[in-house]
């Protein structure tokens, strides 16, 4: 792997960005939602990897 470049790729858009939050997912609390600051401005949805919860 290559390390460098600080960044996750966003749950939402699939881009990678620096500026992004992490959370996780307020109904099963074991995913790990990552949301770059484009979506998290534009609040568009995301889904959790481990119960498929859709949310904004
Ligand atoms: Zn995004
Ligand atoms: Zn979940």
């Amino acid at each position: 792997m290559t390390t460098g470049m600080p960044g996750k790729v966003c749950s939402s858009c699939g881009r990678l960005s620096s500026q992004y939050v992490e959370f996780k997912c307020p109904k099963c609390g074991e995913g790990v939602i990552t949301r770059c600051d484009e979506c998290r401005m534009t609040y568009t949805r995301y889904r959790c990897d481990k119960c498929g919860f859709e949310g904004p």
